[in-house]
């Protein structure tokens, strides 16, 4: 069977077309990155318009891609939030009489893994970091996850792109096409000493929980001291960019590091996870990060867990996930609604990353 995937959530309009083989048929993705750059951040209905305008176009260019049109398609899932992508998809499923699945966009960036590598098998733990989650859960199946931990203030992806404008790197030009996390990356590579500075993040032991604003703060103010003391090159960076690129980058992965452990552990303990299936899926945008996965790697090979990051395509918000996320729940049949009932679908937003067992 083949289903058609349709992205909305924030600033990429992504529509594919995936089969219960695993094959990608046909995707095609706009992005709104340049339109929101300019206006200095994302605002919700500067988006929704883009999407709007663009919806149909992507979806076209996607069934041409694929060289299939509705009629070949059983089944459209979209993400349920914000609603351009839900709309269009119950559209085209009224209009061709076909199934719609409503997606939760987290629960399509921790499934994704499975499209692309089969040693992903129910259950596994998943570390979910984005610009706007960070999430440790262990998934027993397509609509089921129990949740391990979460941020209790903001997400990875947020910490880089933070400094990322703090320290001005978008005034560099090789960098300036990159997104934050990205940048902040590129720049620690360069560190000529990636442990001049030393920032440990705050963690408190008994949780799996991520806190992330205390190190901010130190090192929001670290730089603005640096920049006091030496000043800046020309494009307005300070010399010590890459050395504190690295240094931060490096607390946020121990961070990472420590808290999938105590998961381990926990699952261990609890008898959660057979060693048959042990799996650590990473993604979301901040999964691209390389230094980020190699610690993440380094736990893995202690606790024996297959690690394993999709390529950053599908890590970045895509239809392509929506898709197979769509692929999984027909296969299962869960949360399948009929063409005829989405006259005035009642989804719940609310994330459905699991039963909360943090306390136990
Ligand atoms: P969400 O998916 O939670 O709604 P989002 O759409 O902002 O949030 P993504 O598109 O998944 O998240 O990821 C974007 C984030 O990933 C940005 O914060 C960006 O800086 C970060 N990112 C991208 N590449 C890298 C990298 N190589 N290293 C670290 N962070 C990165
Ligand atoms: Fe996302």
């Amino acid at each position: 069977f083949r289903i058609l995937g349709i992205e909305t959530s924030c600033d990429d309009t992504g529509v594919a077309i995936v089969n219960s083989e695993r094959q990608l048929l046909g995707d095609a993705i706009h992005n709104q990155n340049q339109i929101h750059l300019e206006n200095g951040g994302i605002l919700p209905p500067v988006a929704g318009f883009h999407h709007r305008a663009n919806m149909e176009p992507v979806a076209n260019q996607a069934f041409t891609a694929a060289g299939l049109t509705m009629s070949d398609i059983d089944a459209v899932a979209a993400t349920i939030k914000p609603e351009v992508g839900m709309k269009y998809g119950t559209f085209l499923c009224k209009k061709w009489k076909k199934p719609f699945i409503p997606i939760h966009h987290m629960e399509a960036h921790a499934l994704t893994a499975r499209m692309v590598d089969e040693n992903v098998r129910f259950p596994f733990l998943v570390l979910l970091i984005s610009g706007g989650h960070c999430l440790l859960a262990l998934v027993e199946g397509v609509d089921s996850f129990l949740l391990l931990g979460k941020s209790m203030d903001i997400a990875p992806g947020e910490v880089f792109d933070k400094f990322h404008r703090q320290l001005k790197l978008r005034n560099i030009a090789e960098l300036s096409h990159l997104s934050g996390g990205h940048a902040v990356e590129v720049m620690a590579r360069k560190a000529t000493n990636p442990v001049e500075f030393k920032f440990e993040p705050f963690s408190s032991d008994v949780t799996c929980d991520f806190f992330f604003s205390g190190m901010v703060t130190k090192i929001k103010h670290f730089i603005a001291e640096e920049e006091v003391k030496y000043g800046t090159t020309a494009d307005g960076v300070i010399e010590s960019a890459p050395n504190l690129c690295a240094a931060m980058q490096l607390s946020i992965t121990k961070h990472l590091c420590r808290r999938v452990e105590r998961a381990m552990l926990f699952l261990e303990r609890k008898s959660l996870i057979p060693s048959s299936s042990r799996s650590l899926v990473v993604s979301g945008g901040v999964a691209a990060n390389k230094f980020i996965a190699n610690g993440l790697k380094l736990v893995c090979d202690n606790y024996n867990y297959h690690l394993s990051v999709p390529p950053p395509k599908l890590c970045n918000d895509n239809g392509v996930m929506i898709a197979w996320n769509g692929v999984e729940r027909y296969r299962e049949n869960v949360g399948i609604l009929k063409w005829n009932q989405l006259d005035d679908v009642q989804v719940s937003t609310k994330c459905p990353l699991g039963k909360d067992i943090r306390q136990s």
